[in-house]
């Protein structure tokens, strides 16, 4: 093993582990390959958590097929605050010295990582498709731009970490050789001077009954010619006679507040996601949405409009009203 250490960010969701941390390990294990054959050595792979976790997402950390998982706990770090969270990482960094670092481009993760990026004075590439090293060892980060249209390769070739947040659903989950992690406690040097003002005032935990659009089997999706509030309930209707499934949106149907969870966005700036079924209704078929569909198995889609783009990359194309289709297919799945 060589003296190299990649962190993997492994987000704690009230004592739960949030599945991205499996997909970037996923694919940190894949770029230690490519580590091992260039350097004859793989680097120690680590997950990085904050706060107190359950005895069963600690365990399923030191399972994941990690080598080491530091766990930072402080009485300051029971509630997610960003400005106490960056500083004890950094603290951790600054010790430990990872040659890469990454977090998923969560909430949580695209305020961390730019934080953790300014207080090591170090770079950090935002929203990325791919990670790779090239033969000569240079750590490629590939970041869209243009909605899709241009992959930037992103390098931080003169400072450490190299700090990369990645989209969830982007890299799938592989099943890693188990091995015991070795647990290494960290405990910052936290004072009130850190805090810089932020006050706690509340804490409001979100609703988590749902399935995350970027694990659901099926899709059924609605962009803004659903029209309104009210059609959009339709979606929820149809998605629970499917097992494993989700209701995804659009931007304009998130701004127009037909959907309060941000989390079910899909495209350039939300989910990635890889059903077998995806079902989009009042979708235009822009670039921002459909990159975010590319991996879908089998694509359905309802507009109005017979020329729309989502037409182009649809297996199953219905030209018509899309609340009068799903209420006809809501009464046929009733029916059967
Ligand atoms: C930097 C950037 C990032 C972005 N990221 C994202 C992203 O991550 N995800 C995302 O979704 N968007 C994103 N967008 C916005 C994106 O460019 C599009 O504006 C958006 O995807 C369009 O959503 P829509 O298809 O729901 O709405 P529209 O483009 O308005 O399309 C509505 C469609 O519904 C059809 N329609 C209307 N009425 C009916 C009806 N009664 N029945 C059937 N069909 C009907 C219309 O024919 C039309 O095709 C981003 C934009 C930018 C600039």
């Amino acid at each position: 093993m060589s003296n190299r250490k990649i962190f993997i960010y492994a987000e704690n969701d009230c004592g739960a582990i949030e599945n991205s941390y499996f997909e970037l390990l996923s694919k940190a294990a894949a770029l230690n390959v490519k580590l091992t054959e260039l350097e004859g050595a793989p680097a120690q792979l680590c997950a990085v958590t904050v706060g107190e976790l359950g005895e069963d997402s600690l365990n399923s950390l030191v399972e994941s097929g990690t080598d080491v998982v530091y766990s930072i706990t402080d009485e300051s770090l029971t509630v997610y605050n960003p400005a106490v969270y960056s500083e004890a990482v950094a603290q951790l960094c600054k010790l430990e010295e990872p040659y890469i670092f990454l977090f998923a481009s969560t909430a949580m993760g695209t305020e961390l990582a730019p934080s953790l990026g300014v207080k090591l004075h170090t770079g950090v590439s935002a929203h990325c498709v791919d990670l790779r090293f090239d033969d000569s060892g240079a750590f490629i980060q590939d970041v869209p731009a243009f909605g899709g249209k241009v992959i930037g390769e992103i390098l931080t070739p003169d400072t450490l970490p190299q700090i990369a947040t990645v989209k969830p659903g982007i890299f799938q989950c592989e099943c890693l050789a188990a091995k015991s992690a070795e647990v290494k406690k960290f405990s910052p040097s936290l004072d009130s001077t850190v805090l810089d003002g932020i006050v706690l005032k509340d804490v409001h935990v979100k609703d988590r009954d749902s399935l995350p659009v970027e694990q659901a089997e099926t899709i059924i999706c609605g962009g803004f010619g659903m029209g309104c509030d009210e059609n959009w309930e339709v979606l929820d209707r149809i998605a629970n006679y499917f097992e494993n499934s989700a209701v995804g949106c659009t931007r304009p149907a998130l701004d127009e507040d037909w959907t309060d969870d941000d989390g079910t966005m899909i495209g350039t700036s939300g989910k990635t996601v890889r059903p077998k079924l995806y079902i989009g209704a009042g979708i235009s078929g822009a670039m921002h949405h459909v990159c975010g569909i590319s991996d879908a198995e089998f694509i359905v889609s309802i507009n109005k409009d017979e020329n729309a783009d989502i037409f182009n990359v649809s297996d199953i194309k219905i030209v018509g009203d899309a609340v009068k289709i799903l209420t006809a297919f809501e009464e046929r799945l009733v029916q059967e």
